[in-house]
């Protein structure tokens, strides 16, 4: 029997491990499995990052930072975003309202723990990556859920219905831009509207930016930060992971109003401490040299959105849109019922790992989500083998 540990936090009771690794432990020990589940490529980080934070390590770069990052890596940081993001003037980012962080879950955990109390609600536009749910009831908020739809041949977010969902409850707006798991872009107009409502009711705004760089038809996704004051209610949650492929360095980094630098410093004191000495240099390097790096594995996203949809857009049972942005294909299939138990039935009849919809909100159920940050040859086995599975008739 199971021992018996008494009461318990009942928020850490009440969590729910994710679909994505009931569907990933299914298939975990497969011979041979393409595994195309989690939201990371299959390419190691370059060595020319690895390199600077083994330097580092081996000089002797082994001690307590500052807990919000050493300065000349948040200089970076911010030097980074307003190069990227053309922000000059007041628009431009200052070093005191940057934090790094232990990846972008870190950052968008310290911006809950930051602003909920007991009871608010945060609006989280989804289907969205699974974490962000778990992120608001760890903290004592409930989410609320507005939809974005696929229409024709795209995601589209009706902002009446986000303005409807708003209550005197809510303390913040959740939104993920380019999204996970739908490569979902919010336009710059509808940004502006979401910063003016949010001023007017005196709510945060989240924005959850860390695709900002895989996007396909421009040269980077529209920022919040492009458009909103140093004051204004919004946190930035970025991350190291996706552009740079760090996912297991955990680093990110969080923009806040600058009052905020010291609230962060005592919280990550209190939970994770800061992030290793030896990676900051990895992570300055990365910033530094890496857009090279960047555009390469934004061509070979692009390659592989379209080996994956070409084959998708032949097959009747699958409706989806041919994203803009980040590295999924999030698509729908006709008469697949459960997705975790459609997931499973695809491990035992084609070996190939697929995320289940229902790991993605209310509105996720009936999709399947394949990251496609993956070698062309990989893929199209991939799309070989779902093809028997997905590709036959209604
Ligand atoms: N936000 C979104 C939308 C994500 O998809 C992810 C990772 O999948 C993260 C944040 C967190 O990234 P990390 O903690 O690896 O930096």
């Amino acid at each position: 029997a199971a021992p018996d540990f008494g009461p318990m936090n009942p928020f850490v009771e009440g969590l729910e491990e994710t679909p994505i690794v009931e569907v990933a432990l299914h298939g975990w020990d497969r011979q041979g499995l393409i595994p195309l589940w989690f939201g990371e490529g299959d390419l190691p980080t370059p060595a020319f990052i690895t390199d600077a934070a083994a330097d580092a390590m081996r000089r002797g770069e082994t001690f307590y930072t500052d807990q919000r990052g050493i300065h000349d890596l948040r200089k970076e940081i911010a030097s980074y975003m307003n190069r990227t993001f053309e922000l000059e003037g007041d628009l431009a980012v200052d070093t005191d309202r940057v934090s790094l962080t232990t990846g972008g879950m870190s950052s968008l955990a310290l911006a809950m723990q930051i602003i909920l109390e007991p009871g608010d609600e945060v609006v989280v536009i989804g289907p969205i990556w699974p974490n962000i749910y778990s992120t608001v009831e760890i903290n004592g908020g409930k989410s609320v859920h507005v939809s974005i739809r696929l229409e024709e041949d795209d995601w589209h977010l009706d902002m009446e219905e986000l303005y409807a969902a708003v209550t005197d409850k809510t303390k913040a707006i959740f939104v993920n831009s380019p999204g996970n798991p739908t490569g979902w872009l919010m336009e710059r107009e509808q940004q502006q509207q979401l910063l003016d409502f949010a001023r007017e009711r005196g709510i945060w705004v989240i924005s959850d930016e860390v695709y900002h760089q895989l996007v396909f038809d421009r040269d980077v996704a529209p920022s919040m930060l492009q458009i909103a004051e140093p004051d204004d209610r919004l946190f930035v949650i970025n991350s190291f992971s996706k552009s740079w492929m760090m996912t297991g360095w955990r680093l990110g980094w969080l923009t806040h109003p600058a009052a905020l630098g010291p609230t962060v410093a005592k919280l990550v004191q209190i939970t994770t401490s800061g992030v290793p000495q030896f990676l900051h240099r990895g992570a300055i390097t990365a910033m530094r040299e890496g857009d090279e790096v960047i555009k390469q594995l934004r061509e070979r996203c692009l390659a592989g959105r379209d080996i994956v949809f070409d084959r998708l857009e032949a097959w009747p049972r699958i409706s989806a849109a041919r994203p803009k942005a980040a590295f999924y294909a999030f698509f729908a299939v006709d008469g697949m019922g459960d997705s975790i138990a459609a997931c499973k039935e695809i491990i035992d009849k084609c070996n190939v790992g697929l995320a289940p919809g229902a790991a993605f909100g209310p509105a996720g159920e009936g999709y399947l989500r394949l990251c496609y940050a993956s070698a062309p040859e990989r893929l199209k086995a991939a799309m070989d083998a779902l093809e028997g599975v997905l590709g036959g008739p209604k």
